[in-house]
């Protein structure tokens, strides 16, 4: 459809342009044929000038001739004596002077009937001499006085020419006639060397003289009856001569003189001007050929044909131009809609990414290759305090990276460029930018591009912070709650203990008393000092069990600033120092150099640091042979607000199945043991808000280690 309406557009234009492409064509031709023929006719018209110049030339050089002979005396007389011979050879001999000396053909002289009484060709065959031209009207006409002139072909000699005359005048009377041929041939010599014909016509319009020698003697127009008998009798173009008409017809013009000939029956055209000759009565006509204006008309055919293809085919041209223009113009627009609409859907789909990556609680991280972070999302940047243009560009380490995590970060690293990365994730603890721990889950696969290339690697990093710390606190009710059920055990088993040796321990002391009464008198000193000892013991059984008791009742323990270092020295001094000794076992100490300051029970510490350090005598005692290198090792140190106390032995260590069950109530290895004293333990450092844990000892036994909030840094 467009096409069919831009061909119709372009009809309108290509029709002119042909229109002008024709008009164009036929003017160039009718121009060149004009200005050919105008050019023609003006070269015509400058040598009909120059023809006629040299035709009237010739015909009038000779007129002086007859009548300058005319004059001579001894013409006349010969006139007046025809036979006497004497003159007749002298005139002869006269006009053959002038003649020779002039250079006309013939001149002679006639008598009043004609016939010719001397002539300068007088010695020739062809002489005049005795010839009678009465019927000639040169003849006729200087017989009435007048000069004669008359071109025709010769009676003698059968040649033509012009005949010029002047009467022999004496007295006023007429006597003779002195007449001179003047030969026509050198001049018709050289219209035969042009290259179109040239003729003259007489009066009546018969060809007399010209360069085609068939044409001559012939009528260019009827000759009236009256006339062709005239000619006859004049003999003018020879006896044998009637009128036959030239071999072409004409179509006259008025201006220039002349028309177009057309030549039969070869059909060749000739352009023919015709200069009168008024003053000989002539007319001169010159041609030229009609081909070269065809010719011209022809060529600018020709070449205005050359144009106007030229013409029709620019206009093609333009108009395939136009129209390839236009088809462009229209797929210009086409494509600035279709890059539009493309522009827009992309500016769409981006804002939908962009604000679907702002919302996603997710972090999104991409890195290429070499492990530089070419992407992160808003999400990934909250989570650890960092801007976008902060970390794009980054190589590892990244800075979120935890400092204690360091190497494990690395190891990850490696193991994403080993294409290794687990589908299940991996939780990675990060340091967010104000100090605070991000715990993660990363979840990294390739980076696929357009082309299916691997360029890298995208994680999405899930924030599990809020759900470790749930855990965390989780765990620690749980402990919690496990504290508390092993206190409501632990209170309950020493609530039995407590009312089943309380009466014992008053009995003992009850006893301790009265021996160190009755005593006074035997070895007093001595035994006075024993029983103190005893009641002194009796008396802290009892405090123990009291505080036990108090501890159950879950009243706080009574806790004060103390020193693990002076806890450690207590415990060796009550029990620990004296069973080492027994056992052969050496004691060292590695003890702070500062005082290892907690809030606690002193008391109930002393105890477990007791209890621990004989377990540590009595594991090292199982072993038979004793292990070498054996001791009791005990060490205090305060370490990032947290202090600690540890007993270490060189014992049989702790075996998997008797670690995970150490602190049971009533777990024991032992024949003669309770089970109950890491419990019991246990609860007591927890109740201080600390922890009792036990592991193996580097090189072989075990560490118990009491763990206790430092003082320095508690609130
Ligand atoms: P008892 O001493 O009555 O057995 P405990 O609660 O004190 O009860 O100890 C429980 C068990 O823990 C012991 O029987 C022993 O097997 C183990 N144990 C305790 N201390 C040590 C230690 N230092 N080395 C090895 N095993 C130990």
């Amino acid at each position: 459809m467009t096409r069919l309406r831009q061909a119709l557009r372009g009809a309108g234009p290509m029709a002119a342009v042909l229109g002008v492409a024709v008009a164009l064509v036929l003017g160039a031709g009718e121009w060149a044929a004009r200005s050919e023929l105008d050019n023609q006719w003006d070269n015509l018209r400058r040598s009909g000038e120059v023809q006629a110049l040299a035709l009237r030339g010739v015909a009038t050089r000779y007129s002086y001739l007859p009548f300058t002979a005319a004059q001579q005396p001894l013409i006349a007389t010969l006139l007046h004596n025809p036979r006497a011979e004497l003159l007749r050879s002298a005139a002869n001999a006269y006009l053959e002077t002038v003649n020779a000396n002039a250079g006309s053909d013939t001149l002679y002289v006639m008598d009043t009937s004609g016939l010719t009484v001397a002539s300068s060709n007088w010695n020739t065959p062809a002489s005049f001499v005795h010839q009678n031209y009465h019927n000639r009207p040169y003849f006729r006409d200087a017989m009435q006085g007048q000069s004669g002139r008359f071109y025709g072909v010769g009676k003698t000699t059968g040649e033509p020419g012009l005949f010029a005359s002047a009467p022999v005048v004496e007295n006023g009377k007429v006597v003779g006639v002195v007449a001179v041929k003047v030969r026509m041939q050198p001049i018709v010599d050289t219209w035969t060397q042009l290259r179109d014909p040239i003729f003259v016509t007489d009066a009546r319009g018969i060809v007399f003289l010209g360069s085609v020698p068939a044409w001559l003697y012939k009528t260019t127009r009827p000759v009236p009856g009256q006339a062709v008998r005239q000619v006859q009798f004049d003999e003018q173009y020879g006896p044998q001569w009637t009128p036959q008409p030239v071999p072409w017809k004409t179509q006259p013009q008025q201006d220039p003189p002349g028309g177009e000939i057309t030549l039969a029956p070869s059909g060749k055209r000739y352009l023919a001007l015709e200069e009168p000759l008024p003053d000989l009565g002539w007319t001169l006509t010159l041609t030229a050929d009609s081909r070269a204006v065809a010719a011209a008309q022809q060529q600018a055919w020709a070449l205005a044909s050359l144009a106007s293809g030229l013409l029709v085919l620019g206009a093609l041209y333009w108009q395939l131009r136009e129209r390839r223009l236009q088809e462009n113009r229209q797929a210009r627009i086409e494509l600035e809609q279709r890059v539009q609409e493309r522009t827009h859907a992309l500016q769409q789909a981006h804002a939908f990414r962009q604000s679907m990556e702002d919302s996603l609680l997710v972090g999104m991280r991409a890195r290429d290759l070499e492990g530089r972070i070419v992407y992160v999302n808003a999400a990934m940047c909250e989570m650890v305090g960092y801007t976008a243009a902060e970390l794009i560009g980054c190589l590892p380490p990244y800075p979120y990276w935890h400092p204690d995590d360091l190497e494990r970060h690395w190891s990850d690293v490696d193991t994403v460029q080993a294409g290794k990365a687990s589908p299940q994730g991996r939780e990675n603890r990060l340091r967010h930018r104000n100090g605070s721990d991000v715990y993660t889950m990363f979840y990294t696969a390739r980076l696929i591009d357009g082309h299916g290339q691997h360029i890298g690697w995208m994680s999405s990093v899930v924030d599990i912070t809020a759900q470790k710390r749930a855990e965390e606190l989780q765990q620690q009710r749980e402990a919690q709650l496990q504290r508390v059920q092993r206190v409501i055990t632990v209170g309950e088993m020493a609530s039995t203990l407590a009312h089943e040796l309380n009466q014992p321990l008053a009995a003992l002391v009850n006893y301790a008393a009265a021996a160190r009464a009755v005593s006074v008198q035997a070895q007093p000193q001595l035994l006075q000092d024993t029983l103190a000892a005893l009641s002194a013991q009796a008396l802290r059984a009892a405090d123990i069990v009291g505080r036990i008791r108090h501890w159950v009742r879950q009243q706080p323990a009574s806790r004060e600033p103390c020193d693990l270092n002076a806890t450690v020295e207590q415990s060796l001094s009550l029990l620990l120092r004296a069973e080492a000794r027994r056992h052969g076992v050496p004691v060292r100490l590695a003890l702070a150099a500062e005082p290892v300051r907690v809030s606690a029970d002193r008391v109930l510490l002393e105890q477990v640091v007791l209890n621990l350090g004989l377990n540590a005598l009595q594991a090292m005692q199982s072993q038979q042979p004793p292990a070498p290198g054996r001791e009791l090792l005990l060490r205090t140190a305060t370490e990032a607000g947290r202090a600690s106390l540890q007993v270490l032995d060189r014992g049989p260590g702790l075996p998997p199945e008797i670690a995970e069950r150490l602190f049971e109530p009533f777990f024991t290895t032992r024949s003669d043991g309770l089970g109950l004293g890491l419990n019991i333990c246990r609860s007591i450092v927890e109740s201080m808000g600390g922890e009792l844990l036990a592991r193996n000892r580097d090189g072989g036994g075990a560490v118990f280690e009491i763990r206790l909030p430092s003082l320095a840094s508690s609130p």
